[in-house]
């Protein structure tokens, strides 16, 4: 019997990235680190994203049609089984299998029966914070209730980690964990049965014993001295892994800075004060100018800075009490690039045009007032992203990152491309800004704001939302999420096809999101989704959305929610209504309120009005 295991190259960073546990045709594997990956790879160039992530460039494996754990010569990338423990489910011997048993593309089998049965892989195993992962200690597992002299006297106490006797039983009687038991059928000193044995029922959770500091892929030199409580748990459980994925588009080199930053650029460059702040860089009447500069323009010192730059053909001075100057942020090409007012032109990896709802002149309602609070839509026939692991960590969120090359060595990180198409929807400025500064907006919004500070200050996060959580941005993630349960619910795309990008971000002028499906190779895809984005359907899935996320099926619960989800950082959004299967998410599904959308009692929505006008519409005609 041989079989192949098939993992497609674009899942090799996700979700089967370096680290991941996964199940192939009844047996298990862990990714391992890229360190032991094949000497021929294929380069994934992406300029933004290296610099951004401080790497000398991207590989993806090289294609192949059976990824082999067992041949490190060979292409692909390497799986090692894991976990090492397997059991016969017919005659129930627990066997530890090693590197050295593996027969390329046959399963294991068990030896002690007849009929060579596949072996299963045990079902639990042993994570700690620091990333680390390691098989469950079975011999001691059946040997902790025993004293430690009667535990030292059993014959396979030398060489515990591959011990030979042990059985993995169920009890006909009880059910659930405690039903299950490992037994050791090795001898004592003396030649008398071990027996030692001990059910399952406390097998989850913490546990005492050192953690290996390692994970499988690693050899057994090659851990680190690790303090950590270590945790048993299933290893198809949620908490095992934890991949850091960055990922960004190919933009043209050329992209300009978005319309409101140059308008923002005009003002500070036209300001009263501008000459007088470039005669006096370096004194402290600098800081008086560029002070009141800052505050009738309200531009951000980053721009400040850089357009001093531009005037004095010189880096500005930092003062002293400013923090470094900020990663590059990936969010602000891309957002140049789809608010240009002259769209770059197309190249093979980008390739955009400007759509619309067609409703100009439109004065029949709810399309007037929608078409009102849409500034604009742009078609994305073709998209480039490079999505690239930098590592992962295990048992949370906030666990030690364990970097994709665990040897430490490389500066080079796994990445695969691929192509989409995508649909751009732009707010109207004016609009958004008055929304924002409704007070109920911000006294709500502030509230999240109090929440995400006081919960983990995750650094993808921090990156996706801004320095500052600003209400544009929760509306716009969530009208994205919207947006994507709609589309896939009128289009036949499933919501796990489809991504966000928020451009949320008022310092640079951001006020729309990208929705995109990047499933394709460089042929690209169907333009499908491009087409729900072309009038006259999308002024009606939008009509459509708004009408949909007025209600949830567990509201009044959902709708009133003062903190739900991760970290309470969601208001009114759960399963039922806004979530999105986790890939879909820049976030991890948090950041979330409908309320922003639609309205609540307590906070009006940026959409209100548009969906008021619908309501009175359907009325209308409902009256004849
Ligand atoms: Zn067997
Ligand atoms: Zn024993
Ligand atoms: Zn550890
Ligand atoms: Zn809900
Ligand atoms: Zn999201």
């Amino acid at each position: 019997m041989t079989r192949k295991l098939r993992v497609r190259q674009a899942q090799t960073v996700l979700p089967f990235g370096v680290g991941a546990v996964l199940d192939v045709q009844g047996e298990s594997f862990v990714a391992a680190g890229i360190e032991t990956w094949p000497q021929a790879k294929t380069p994934v160039p992406s300029e933004r994203l290296a610099t951004r992530l401080g790497a000398t460039g991207f590989y993806a494996a090289p294609h192949t049609l059976n990824d082999r754990y067992d041949q490190p010569d060979r292409p692909g990338v390497p799986y090692v089984r894991f976990p090492g423990w397997l059991f016969c489910g017919s005659c129930r011997a627990m066997v530890r299998f090693l590197r050295e048993h593996e027969k390329p593309g046959e399963p294991p089998v068990c030896t002690s029966c007849s009929a060579a049965p596949r072996l299963t892989p045990m079902r639990f195993v042993r994570i700690c914070a620091d990333g680390h992962l390691d098989d469950v200690d079975w011999w001691y597992w059946a040997h902790s209730s025993l004293a430690p002299e009667l535990r030292a006297a059993c014959s396979e106490a030398k060489h515990a980690w591959k011990a030979r006797r042990l059985s993995f039983r169920v009890a006909d009687r009880a059910s659930g964990l405690e039903a299950l038991s490992v037994r050791c059928g090795a001898t004592r000193d003396g030649g008398k049965p071990c027996g030692a044995e001990r059910d399952l029922l406390d097998i989850l959770g913490p546990q005492g014993g050192r953690c290996s500091g390692r994970n499988p892929w690693q050899r057994r030199n090659e851990n680190s001295s690790c303090s950590q409580q270590v945790h048993n748990v299933q290893r198809t459980a949620g908490n095992v892994y934890y991949p850091v994925v960055f990922s960004a588009l190919d933009i043209p080199q050329t992209a300009e800075p978005s319309r409101a930053e140059q308008d923002l650029a005009e003002a500070v460059r036209g300001h009263g004060y501008w000459t007088n702040l470039i005669d006096t860089l370096g004194t402290s009447r600098a800081d008086l100018f560029r002070g009141m500069i800052k505050e009738d323009t309200d531009a951000p010192d980053s721009l400040i800075d850089q357009l001093l730059a531009e005037a004095t053909g010189a880096p500005a001075p930092l003062p002293a009490d400013r923090p470094e100057p900020a990663k590059l942020d990936l969010s602000r090409d891309e957002w140049y690039a789809f608010d240009a007012v002259e769209l770059p032109e197309p190249t093979k990896e980008f390739e955009i045009r400007r759509g619309g709802l067609d409703l100009d002149g439109e004065t029949e309602e709810p399309w007037a007032t929608l078409d009102a609070h849409i500034d604009g839509i742009v078609l994305a026939d073709r998209l480039r992203e490079v999505r690239a692991l930098t590592g992962f960590r295990r048992h949370s969120p906030h666990g030690t990152l364990v970097r994709a090359d665990t040897s430490g060595r490389l500066r080079w990180l796994p990445a695969t491309e691929v192509y989409g198409e995508g649909i751009v929807l732009t707010l109207d400025e004016q609009r958004l800004t008055d929304w924002e500064n409704d007070p109920r907006v911000r006294a709500h919004v502030h509230g999240v704001r109090t929440d995400l500070d006081a919960s983990f200050r995750d650094e993808q996060l921090a990156e996706t939302v801004g320095s500052e959580l600003s209400p544009r941005f929760l509306l716009l993630h969530t009208l994205a999420h919207l947006l994507i349960r709609q589309l896939s619910f009128d289009s036949g795309y499933t919501t796990a096809s489809l991504r966000e990008r928020v451009y949320g971000r008022p310092e640079y002028g951001q006020r729309g999101l990208l929705i995109y499906t990047a499933a394709g190779d460089a042929e690209g895809t169907l333009g499908g989704l491009v087409r729900q984005g072309e009038a006259p359907h999308f002024a009606e899935t939008l009509i459509r959305m708004l009408e949909a996320a007025a209600w949830c099926s567990a509201d009044p619960l959902c709708a009133e929610h003062t903190g739900q989800g991760f970290g309470n950082l969601n208001r009114a959004a759960c399963h039922a209504c806004t979530l999105l299967p986790e890939t879909s998410c820049q976030t991890g599904n948090t950041l979330l309120d409908r309320a922003l959308v639609v309205g609540s009692a307590r906070v009006p929505g940026y959409f209100t009005d548009v969906l008021t006008a619908s309501r009175e519409y359907a009325a209308a005609m409902a009256l004849g």
